[in-house]
């Protein structure tokens, strides 16, 4: 692999979309929360259950941790396994009322990760979703447009090897990890979701050719 091409490819996407300026909300909780929804669906699906989780005052971590199980299902239905995602919610939100949100996001960046990572719900690129946009602590998130973006540059490897990479040849910095990751993310739906793989900005990075 070349050095520094994950530098590179950072500088053509930001280059080509502008800063995006994520994670989309207005509090830390609501980040955890929308971290926890997005699994398995849509962004505008998660925005709807946000809307609705805001107009019930339950996008605070005491209410929802003492949400009517019943409402929470009605609310989050809209992002599909509904009964799962409901209790997790409350899960999550249980634990940051009882440990205090600002003690958890003190951890040291590992051990934070290896918290959410214990609780239900929470896989490799939730906590790290969490870890970055929540608690605002150095971790790369890794997503399948990563994966396959990576691949079609020649770089391939499982969740903790294409996160080790990224980590070793950028900045350890909190801002380039979220606008890299959003780039992705919106690159990503706007080519590579549409097919737009003759007009892609990355193809020269490939030394194998598509
Ligand atoms: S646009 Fe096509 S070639 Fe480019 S990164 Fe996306 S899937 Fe790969």
């Amino acid at each position: 692999m070349k050095v520094g091409i994950l530098c590179r490819v950072y500088d053509l996407l930001l280059d080509e979309l502008g800063p995006q300026h994520w994670w989309p909300a207005d509090t830390a909780f609501e980040v955890v929360v929308g971290a926890m929804l997005t699994q398995q669906t849509k962004w505008t699906n998660v925005e709807k259950a946000i809307e609705g989780l805001k107009e019930n005052d339950l996008l605070e971590v005491d209410p929802l941790s003492r949400a009517d199980p019943g409402l929470l299902e009605e609310l989050v239905r809209c992002c599909g396994f509904y009964r799962q995602k409901a209790s997790r919610l409350k899960g999550i939100a249980g634990f940051f009322a009882e440990h205090g949100m600002e003690n958890v996001f003190s951890m040291p960046v590992d051990e934070l990760r290896r918290t959410l990572l214990s609780l239900k719900g929470v896989g490799n690129e939730t906590a790290d979703s969490i870890v970055l946009y929540a608690a605002e602590k150095p971790k790369f998130v890794i997503d399948a447009y990563t994966t396959r973006m990576m691949k079609c540059i020649g770089i391939e490897g499982d969740y903790m090897q294409l996160q080790g990479m990224f980590e070793e040849q950028l900045p350890k910095d909190v801002g380039i990890y979220k606008e890299y990751h959003a780039l992705i993310v919106e690159y990503s739906k706007a080519y590579c979701g549409r097919n737009r793989c003759n007009e892609c900005i990355l193809k020269d990075l490939n030394e194998n050719g598509y």
